[in-house]
């Protein structure tokens, strides 16, 4: 986002009897990344939290600057307008994630696809608008990660056809809050909580108790399907309800099944749990994609991972480790 740096640091508590006079929880929330940044944390002295929490959303803005396809300056836009006509080079930290992008994809047997923006971008939910039969069968052809050439070396990316256009929307905001976590992890800090809009990790607990995190109802907003009880985790949420508009009765959101390119269907929303935001933010995604049964299938084979999917008639599945309270 490019708004001005607002500083709206929150002291939500200051503890008389802690050792420091300084020792507080801090909070502060921002937009950013189109969409809300929060950051919650522990400090033992109030001045180096608040200097932790301007870092963090400093970093924020400086990955949304790198790999969002809404800025025509950003790292990501120059890819798309280059890389069809020659190999393109580009920053350690975009050709890791892209590396890890491919990854998914070929974790999830093509259901988490990057490319998928090739018709992805002929979608523009605010303004209620979905491609024409024709163009999304011209669009189609170039939604395949394989299009994507990397080359490690020489830190360059290339696409193997033309019209393929890549989008970082399923793990980017994971990879932000990753790296917004190792910033406060090497600033000492051990105790905070870092989301951005359905992506959350958290490290240490919250006043000796776990973290906890509400699954929303992906039907009514101000009801929650569950709350989950967090600590050193990342949780994620893929919903049809984030940015969507309904036409002849269809329900056109932003989650596109590469195969098709249209909304992928059967699924109201996921939510994952994992060691790291990146991989379950891209996960989150995957699964919705896969839908219940092969979602939840690919769910159990990894250690370390649960997941919860409410299906197109909101009935809700868990996997096997999923610990309801
Ligand atoms: P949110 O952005 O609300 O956190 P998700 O994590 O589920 O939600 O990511 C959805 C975003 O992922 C979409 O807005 C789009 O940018 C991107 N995306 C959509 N379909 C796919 C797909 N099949 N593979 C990878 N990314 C996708
Ligand atoms: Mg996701």
């Amino acid at each position: 986002m490019t708004r001005p740096f607002l500083s709206r640091l929150l002291l939500i508590a200051m503890l008389a009897l802690s050792p420091s006079v300084w020792a507080a929880w801090l909070s502060d929330e921002q937009p950013v990344m189109g969409t809300v940044v929060r950051i919650e944390l522990w400090s033992d002295s109030g001045k180096s939290g608040q200097t932790a929490i301007a870092a963090v959303m400093e970093e924020m803005r400086r990955v949304d600057r790198l790999m969002s396809t809404y800025k025509e300056d950003s790292e990501i836009s120059r890819v798309n307008r280059e890389a069809a006509r020659q190999p393109i080079t580009i920053s350690k930290e975009l050709l890791e994630l892209l590396e890890r992008a491919l990854r998914m994809s070929e974790l999830t047997h093509g259901a988490f696809d990057i490319t998928y923006a090739s018709a992805g971008h002929l979608y523009d939910f605010p303004r209620k608008i979905k491609p024409s039969a024709e163009a999304l069968a011209a669009a189609l052809a170039a939604i395949n990660y394989r299009h994507v050439a990397l080359d490690r070396a020489n830190s360059t990316v290339r696409f193997l056809r033309s019209g393929v256009r890549i989008d970082l929307g399923g793990i980017a905001k994971g990879h932000a809050v990753d790296r917004a976590i190792a910033l406060l992890q090497a600033r000492g800090i051990k105790h905070a909580l870092v989301s951005a809009g359905g992506d959350s990790r958290v490290i240490g607990d919250r006043r000796g108790r776990p973290w906890t995190v509400g699954i929303r109802d992906p039907r009514q907003q101000d009801k929650v399907i569950a709350v989950v009880p967090l600590s050193n985790a990342a949780i994620s949420t893929s919903g049809d309800y984030e940015r969507y508009f309904e036409a002849e009765g269809v329900r056109y959101h932003h989650i596109i099944h590469p195969r098709s390119g249209q909304p992928a269907s059967g699924v109201r929303s996921v939510t994952a749990v994992g060691a790291d935001s990146t991989t379950i933010d891209a996960l989150s995604t995957s699964i919705f994609v896969m839908g219940v049964k092969k979602g939840l299938a690919l769910v159990e084979s990894l250690p370390g991972v649960e997941a919860v999917v409410v299906d197109a008639d909101g009935k809700i599945h868990y996997s096997s480790g999923w610990k309801r309270p």
